[in-house]
């Protein structure tokens, strides 16, 4: 028995499932957001390890949904510049944004905050329905739509489903879609460090032939490290005392911001490279994680995700305004094509530039810091990359 009916369901209520039901909802649809999981809470007396590198595309979305004000009220970062330079050579690349008049680049927020903050502005939607601890087991196709099931039981019946569920996506694979791409071996390691020199609200990464070490500058003046390194070595480093861990750290950053002190546990991540093989099927569309993993070095994952949501609006705004329903197999395509290319081309030149700083080739050194240093003196290049990283 059908106890639900609806325009648009989305699976995964993560950064990029949340967005999508609110950019989606001011379209006039009736929307499902399933959750399998609780929704992590943010807290103000303590800092949450995850945090992303928000572009000023992203940040525009999260205007748009109205839930940027909080996210700036309640604690968020701006970072002015990066510097970015290879340990094994003299390049290095210098990105300010105020030589794009900009004040900043982007925000280093917690992920747990955006996602709260979006899940708060969902519960004011009454065309938002939120189903909460409950996973999606299944999926059938009908005549008019399709007919999911719920682990617990219930059943929904809804013309488009939008995959937001992750890198296992449950939905993609229902659907027999494929993936692309290979582990990387590496792990991830974050936490939050304070530095006896101050972070200058700057991006910094180190590229060591391991992986790259980044600090990113938090409010409070302590920063978020991400440094990704092949697993054998990241487990070592995970079973490290505190004091050890934060000298091998300091010293694997050439102590750019002085000696370090750790303020928080350690977490370590698998690291991997994804792409769908398509980002729809009939009457489905793959967005975020589902669609595309990338490696962190650029903290584009959740960016790649968010201009998801913003294309996927677009498409299914448009359908409407021709007098299609937000299933219609044409619009999706068109969807699909658009940011699979984009994210391709991400995915590309993030992999690229991984393979090329993990080489201890002489030649393939020198050509690099050549590159580097070739970015960093043309002023038209760099500002090729200051617009990605700005998400333009
Ligand atoms: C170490 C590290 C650092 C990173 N730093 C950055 C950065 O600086 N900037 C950046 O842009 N990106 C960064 N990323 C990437 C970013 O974290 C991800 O791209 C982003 O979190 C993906 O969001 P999502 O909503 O697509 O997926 P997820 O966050 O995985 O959310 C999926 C949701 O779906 C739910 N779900 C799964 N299966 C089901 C089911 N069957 N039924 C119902 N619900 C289900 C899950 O519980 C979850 O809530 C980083 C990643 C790593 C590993």
């Amino acid at each position: 028995m059908i106890d639900q009916q609806t325009d648009i369901t989305i699976v995964g209520a993560g950064m990029v499932g949340a967005a999508a039901a609110l950019s989606l909802s001011r379209g006039g649809f009736n929307i499902t957001l399933i959750e399998a999981n609780e929704i992590p809470q943010w807290s103000e007396q303590e800092y949450s390890l995850r945090v992303s590198a928000i572009s000023a595309a992203s940040e525009r979305l999260l205007e748009d949904v109205c839930v940027w004000q909080t996210i700036l009220n309640r604690r968020a970062s701006p970072y002015e510049a990066m510097r970015v330079w290879d340990a094994s050579g003299s390049g290095n690349l210098s990105f300010d944004a105020a030589d794009s008049g900009q004040a900043s680049l982007g925000h280093i927020v917690e992920n747990n905050l955006i996602n709260a903050s979006l899940i708060e502005e969902i519960q004011n939607k009454s065309n938002i329905s939120f189903i909460i601890g409950s996973r999606l087991s299944a999926l059938k196709w009908m005549n008019d739509g399709i007919q999911l099931k719920l682990e617990n039981g219930k059943e929904i019946r809804s013309t488009l489903v939008i995959a937001a569920d992750g890198g296992n996506s449950q939905v993609r694979k229902l659907c027999g879609i494929g993936v692309s791409g290979h582990d990387y071996r590496q792990t991830g390691i974050v936490a939050r460090v304070r530095t006896s020199l101050p972070h200058e609200n700057t991006a910094w990464q180190r590229f060591l032939p391991s992986g790259p070490l980044a600090f990113l500058p938090l409010a409070d003046g302590s920063c978020s490290i991400v440094w990704s390194a092949d697993q054998q070595r990241a487990a070592d480093l995970l079973e490290l005392d505190d004091e050890e861990f934060s000298q091998q750290l300091a010293d694997a950053f050439e102590h750019r911001l002085g000696d370090v002190e750790m303020l928080s546990p350690r977490a370590g991540f698998p690291l991997l490279l994804a792409n769908a093989d398509s980002y729809s099927a009939d009457r489905v569309v793959l967005l975020g994680d589902a669609a595309h993993r990338v490696h962190p070095l650029a903290g584009q994952g959740v960016n790649l995700g968010f201009q998801d949501v913003i294309d996927l609006t677009a498409t299914v705004l448009e359908a409407t305004q021709n007098g299609r329903g937000p299933a219609d197999p044409l619009f999706l395509r068109k969807y699909a094509r658009k940011r699979r290319a984009d994210a391709s081309i991400m995915l590309a030149g993030m992999d690229g530039i991984q393979r090329a700083f993990g080489s201890n080739l002489q030649l393939v050194c020198k050509s690099r810091n050549l590159v580097m240093d070739l970015i960093n003196q043309l002023p038209g290049l760099k500002q090729f990359f200051v617009n990605r990283a700005l998400g333009n």
